[in-house]
Protein backbone atom coordinates (compact mmCIF):
# COMPACT_ATOMS: atom_id res chain seq x y z
CA UNK A 1 0.00 0.00 0.00
CA UNK A 2 1.41 3.37 -1.23
CA UNK A 3 0.84 6.80 0.82
CA UNK A 4 -1.57 9.06 -0.37
CA UNK A 5 -1.07 11.50 -2.76
CA UNK A 6 -1.33 15.49 -2.29
CA UNK A 7 -5.34 15.50 -4.28
CA UNK A 8 -5.56 12.31 -2.66
CA UNK A 9 -4.81 13.91 0.98
CA UNK A 10 -6.80 17.10 0.14
CA UNK A 11 -9.97 15.11 -1.13
CA UNK A 12 -9.90 13.01 2.05
CA UNK A 13 -9.26 16.05 4.63
CA UNK A 14 -11.35 19.13 2.82
CA UNK A 15 -11.96 20.80 5.88
CA UNK A 16 -11.64 21.16 9.52
CA UNK A 17 -14.65 19.04 10.47
CA UNK A 18 -13.46 15.84 8.30
CA UNK A 19 -10.19 16.22 10.05
CA UNK A 20 -11.48 16.79 13.92
CA UNK A 21 -13.76 13.09 12.47
CA UNK A 22 -11.08 11.47 11.67
CA UNK A 23 -8.81 11.77 15.13
CA UNK A 24 -12.07 10.82 17.12
CA UNK A 25 -12.78 7.66 14.75
CA UNK A 26 -9.30 6.95 15.20
CA UNK A 27 -8.52 7.73 18.41
CA UNK A 28 -12.13 5.96 19.85
CA UNK A 29 -14.05 4.87 17.36
CA UNK A 30 -17.52 5.95 16.19
CA UNK A 31 -19.41 2.65 18.53
CA UNK A 32 -17.02 3.58 20.89
CA UNK A 33 -18.79 2.76 24.25
CA UNK A 34 -19.74 6.12 26.19
CA UNK A 35 -16.92 5.90 29.23
CA UNK A 36 -19.97 7.59 31.33
CA UNK A 37 -23.02 5.61 30.70
CA UNK A 38 -21.23 2.79 29.34
CA UNK A 39 -23.42 2.38 25.88
CA UNK A 40 -22.74 2.30 22.21
CA UNK A 41 -25.54 5.22 21.37
CA UNK A 42 -23.57 7.04 18.76
CA UNK A 43 -21.65 10.55 19.16
CA UNK A 44 -23.03 14.12 18.09
CA UNK A 45 -20.55 16.68 17.04
CA UNK A 46 -21.15 19.80 19.40
CA UNK A 47 -21.55 23.36 17.18
CA UNK A 48 -18.38 25.54 17.77
CA UNK A 49 -16.60 23.21 19.68
CA UNK A 50 -13.93 20.24 19.09
CA UNK A 51 -16.20 17.81 21.20
CA UNK A 52 -18.85 15.29 20.58
CA UNK A 53 -21.46 14.48 22.93
CA UNK A 54 -23.13 10.68 23.40
CA UNK A 55 -25.98 10.46 22.23
CA UNK A 56 -27.54 9.04 25.12
CA UNK A 57 -26.08 11.02 28.33
CA UNK A 58 -24.52 13.63 26.67
CA UNK A 59 -21.17 13.26 28.30
CA UNK A 60 -18.67 15.29 25.85
CA UNK A 61 -15.28 13.88 24.16
CA UNK A 62 -12.65 16.25 23.16
CA UNK A 63 -10.95 14.49 20.69
CA UNK A 64 -7.68 16.73 20.61
CA UNK A 65 -7.07 16.26 24.31
CA UNK A 66 -3.41 14.65 24.77
CA UNK A 67 -3.00 15.36 21.25
CA UNK A 68 -0.27 17.73 20.42
CA UNK A 69 -3.26 19.64 18.54
CA UNK A 70 -4.74 20.49 21.78
CA UNK A 71 -3.42 23.47 23.03
CA UNK A 72 -2.48 25.15 19.07
CA UNK A 73 -4.35 27.31 17.66
CA UNK A 74 -3.44 26.29 14.32
CA UNK A 75 -6.07 24.59 12.43
CA UNK A 76 -6.34 21.01 12.27
CA UNK A 77 -6.36 20.21 8.38
CA UNK A 78 -2.75 22.43 8.66
CA UNK A 79 -1.46 19.99 11.61
CA UNK A 80 -2.56 17.09 9.10
CA UNK A 81 -1.04 18.64 6.06
CA UNK A 82 1.94 18.94 7.85
CA UNK A 83 2.17 15.66 9.44
CA UNK A 84 1.48 14.20 6.08
CA UNK A 85 4.42 16.33 4.88
CA UNK A 86 6.60 14.93 7.02
CA UNK A 87 5.81 10.86 6.43
CA UNK A 88 5.54 11.29 2.93
CA UNK A 89 8.86 12.95 2.31
CA UNK A 90 12.04 11.12 2.03
CA UNK A 91 14.44 13.78 2.81
CA UNK A 92 12.58 15.41 5.92
CA UNK A 93 10.84 18.87 5.93
CA UNK A 94 12.48 22.31 6.97
CA UNK A 95 10.98 25.22 8.35
CA UNK A 96 10.90 27.08 4.91
CA UNK A 97 9.48 24.50 2.80
CA UNK A 98 6.06 24.15 5.86
CA UNK A 99 6.66 28.04 5.96
CA UNK A 100 5.41 28.14 2.04
CA UNK A 101 3.42 24.84 2.05
CA UNK A 102 0.93 26.10 5.07
CA UNK A 103 1.33 29.57 4.63
CA UNK A 104 1.73 30.32 8.50
CA UNK A 105 4.93 32.48 9.96
CA UNK A 106 8.61 31.09 9.65
CA UNK A 107 8.30 30.72 14.17
CA UNK A 108 5.37 29.04 13.62
CA UNK A 109 6.30 26.57 10.81
CA UNK A 110 9.70 25.98 12.86
CA UNK A 111 7.82 24.85 15.96
CA UNK A 112 5.19 22.49 14.23
CA UNK A 113 8.44 21.12 12.77
CA UNK A 114 9.73 20.51 15.83
CA UNK A 115 6.76 19.13 17.68
CA UNK A 116 5.77 16.68 14.70
CA UNK A 117 9.77 15.60 15.03
CA UNK A 118 9.09 14.90 18.87
CA UNK A 119 5.94 13.43 18.28
CA UNK A 120 7.56 10.79 15.77
CA UNK A 121 9.72 10.24 18.40
CA UNK A 122 7.60 9.16 20.57
CA UNK A 123 5.81 7.22 18.00
CA UNK A 124 8.67 5.26 17.09
CA UNK A 125 9.77 4.55 20.67
CA UNK A 126 6.65 2.67 21.48
CA UNK A 127 6.40 0.52 18.77
CA UNK A 128 10.44 -0.46 18.69
CA UNK A 129 11.05 -3.85 19.38
CA UNK A 130 14.69 -4.72 21.05
CA UNK A 131 16.92 -5.64 17.31
CA UNK A 132 18.05 -8.89 16.58
CA UNK A 133 19.06 -11.64 14.26
CA UNK A 134 21.82 -9.69 12.50
CA UNK A 135 22.63 -6.32 13.80
CA UNK A 136 24.90 -3.68 12.48
CA UNK A 137 26.99 -1.52 14.42
CA UNK A 138 28.99 1.76 13.48
CA UNK A 139 29.77 5.25 14.14
CA UNK A 140 29.85 8.26 11.77
CA UNK A 141 30.15 11.99 12.34
CA UNK A 142 27.25 14.88 11.88
CA UNK A 143 27.87 18.37 11.45
CA UNK A 144 31.02 20.32 10.78
CA UNK A 145 29.57 21.55 7.27
CA UNK A 146 30.14 25.27 6.64
CA UNK A 147 27.23 27.75 8.01
CA UNK A 148 24.75 29.04 5.69
CA UNK A 149 26.18 32.73 5.85
CA UNK A 150 28.33 31.28 3.79
CA UNK A 151 31.85 33.23 3.53
CA UNK A 152 31.37 33.41 7.62
CA UNK A 153 34.13 30.41 7.73
CA UNK A 154 32.07 29.31 11.00
CA UNK A 155 32.08 25.62 10.96
CA UNK A 156 28.93 23.50 13.27
CA UNK A 157 29.77 21.52 16.17
CA UNK A 158 30.57 18.24 15.16
CA UNK A 159 28.85 15.22 17.01
CA UNK A 160 29.29 11.47 16.87
CA UNK A 161 26.27 9.27 16.12
CA UNK A 162 25.96 5.16 16.77
CA UNK A 163 23.72 3.44 14.78
CA UNK A 164 22.54 0.23 15.15
CA UNK A 165 20.86 -1.75 12.33
CA UNK A 166 18.54 -4.86 12.11
CA UNK A 167 19.06 -6.40 8.68
CA UNK A 168 15.75 -6.13 7.02
CA UNK A 169 14.19 -4.33 10.38
CA UNK A 170 14.80 -1.30 12.48
CA UNK A 171 17.33 1.20 13.22
CA UNK A 172 18.46 2.91 16.16
CA UNK A 173 20.50 6.15 16.34
CA UNK A 174 22.21 7.61 19.62
CA UNK A 175 24.41 10.42 19.84
CA UNK A 176 27.54 9.89 21.63
CA UNK A 177 30.00 11.76 23.33
CA UNK A 178 32.83 9.41 21.93
CA UNK A 179 33.81 6.20 20.88
CA UNK A 180 34.73 4.90 23.83
CA UNK A 181 33.38 1.41 25.11
CA UNK A 182 31.89 3.26 27.95
CA UNK A 183 29.66 5.93 25.64
CA UNK A 184 28.59 2.84 23.46
CA UNK A 185 28.27 -0.49 25.39
CA UNK A 186 25.10 0.78 27.24
CA UNK A 187 22.96 1.71 24.48
CA UNK A 188 23.86 -1.59 22.43
CA UNK A 189 22.72 -4.04 25.80
CA UNK A 190 19.69 -1.64 25.69
CA UNK A 191 18.82 -2.08 21.94
CA UNK A 192 20.07 -4.97 21.02
CA UNK A 193 18.80 -8.80 22.34
CA UNK A 194 22.10 -10.45 23.55
CA UNK A 195 23.24 -14.05 21.65
CA UNK A 196 22.10 -12.00 18.51
CA UNK A 197 25.10 -11.62 15.56
CA UNK A 198 26.81 -8.36 15.40
CA UNK A 199 28.86 -6.60 13.07
CA UNK A 200 30.89 -3.84 13.48
CA UNK A 201 34.42 -2.21 12.61
CA UNK A 202 37.58 -2.87 13.91
CA UNK A 203 36.98 -0.18 17.00
CA UNK A 204 38.47 -1.03 20.27
CA UNK A 205 35.31 -0.22 21.67
CA UNK A 206 33.65 -3.16 20.20
CA UNK A 207 36.70 -5.96 21.56
CA UNK A 208 34.11 -7.12 24.33
CA UNK A 209 30.94 -7.59 22.89
CA UNK A 210 31.90 -11.34 22.81
CA UNK A 211 32.17 -11.12 26.41
CA UNK A 212 29.23 -9.59 26.53
CA UNK A 213 27.00 -12.18 25.56
CA UNK A 214 27.21 -11.41 21.27
CA UNK A 215 28.05 -13.23 18.01
CA UNK A 216 30.84 -10.43 17.21
CA UNK A 217 32.50 -10.35 13.95
CA UNK A 218 34.81 -7.20 13.34
CA UNK A 219 35.85 -5.87 9.80
CA UNK A 220 38.47 -3.80 8.75
CA UNK A 221 37.20 -1.26 6.61
CA UNK A 222 40.86 -0.96 5.27
CA UNK A 223 41.30 -4.51 4.40
CA UNK A 224 38.42 -4.69 1.84
CA UNK A 225 37.47 -7.44 4.44
CA UNK A 226 34.12 -5.95 4.64
CA UNK A 227 33.25 -7.25 1.28
CA UNK A 228 33.65 -10.62 2.25
CA UNK A 229 30.47 -12.98 3.49
CA UNK A 230 27.53 -11.78 5.46
CA UNK A 231 29.49 -9.89 7.58
CA UNK A 232 29.42 -5.94 6.32
CA UNK A 233 28.07 -2.85 8.00
CA UNK A 234 26.47 -1.85 4.42
CA UNK A 235 22.81 -1.45 5.20
CA UNK A 236 24.10 1.16 8.01
CA UNK A 237 26.41 3.04 5.72
CA UNK A 238 23.58 3.06 3.12
CA UNK A 239 21.58 4.81 5.86
CA UNK A 240 23.96 6.88 7.02
CA UNK A 241 24.28 8.24 3.20
CA UNK A 242 20.61 9.11 3.13
CA UNK A 243 20.48 10.52 6.32
CA UNK A 244 23.56 13.02 5.83
CA UNK A 245 22.27 13.85 2.45
CA UNK A 246 19.07 14.51 3.74
CA UNK A 247 20.62 16.77 6.38
CA UNK A 248 22.34 18.93 4.03
CA UNK A 249 19.86 19.50 1.25
CA UNK A 250 16.76 19.89 3.57
CA UNK A 251 18.26 21.95 6.12
CA UNK A 252 21.85 22.73 5.32
CA UNK A 253 22.81 22.03 9.07
CA UNK A 254 21.67 21.09 12.13
CA UNK A 255 22.43 22.06 15.20
CA UNK A 256 23.74 19.48 17.72
CA UNK A 257 20.83 20.52 20.38
CA UNK A 258 17.84 20.03 17.60
CA UNK A 259 19.95 17.22 16.88
CA UNK A 260 18.37 14.03 17.79
CA UNK A 261 15.05 15.29 16.79
CA UNK A 262 16.16 15.12 13.11
CA UNK A 263 17.97 11.46 13.92
CA UNK A 264 14.64 10.40 15.41
CA UNK A 265 12.55 11.73 12.45
CA UNK A 266 14.76 9.14 10.11
CA UNK A 267 14.37 6.74 12.19
CA UNK A 268 10.96 6.96 11.93
CA UNK A 269 10.52 6.67 8.68
CA UNK A 270 13.26 4.04 8.28
CA UNK A 271 11.46 1.97 10.64
CA UNK A 272 7.94 2.40 9.04
CA UNK A 273 8.98 2.06 5.58
CA UNK A 274 7.50 -1.29 4.96
CA UNK A 275 4.18 -0.03 5.54
CA UNK A 276 3.95 3.45 4.02
CA UNK A 277 0.34 4.06 3.96
CA UNK A 278 0.24 3.68 8.12
CA UNK A 279 2.71 6.14 8.46
CA UNK A 280 0.29 9.02 8.43
CA UNK A 281 -2.48 7.45 10.28
CA UNK A 282 0.18 6.13 13.47
CA UNK A 283 1.29 9.36 13.34
CA UNK A 284 -1.95 11.33 13.77
CA UNK A 285 -3.95 9.39 16.19
CA UNK A 286 -1.10 7.38 18.34
CA UNK A 287 -0.49 9.13 22.20
CA UNK A 288 0.97 6.81 23.68
CA UNK A 289 0.92 8.74 27.65
CA UNK A 290 -2.64 8.84 26.96
CA UNK A 291 -3.56 5.57 25.83
CA UNK A 292 -1.52 4.06 29.21
CA UNK A 293 -4.15 5.44 31.14
CA UNK A 294 -6.55 3.35 30.02
ZN1 LIG B 1 -23.00 8.30 27.51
Amino acid sequence: MKQMTVQQFFKRFPDEETCLKYLFDRRFGFNHECPKCEKQSGWYKIQAERAYSCGNCGHHIHPTVGTLFEKSRTNLQLWFYAMYLFTSSRHGVSAKELQRQLGVTYKCAWRMGHQIREHMALVDNVNLDTLTGHVEIDETVIGGVSNKGQGTGKLDKKFVVMGMLERNGDVVTKIVPDSKKKSLMPHIKENVEEGSVVTTDGLAAYRSLDDEGYDHLAVDHSDYEWAVGKHHTNSLEGYWSILKRSITSTHMHISEKHAPKYLDEFEFRHNHRKHGHLMFPQLISNYPEQDDEK
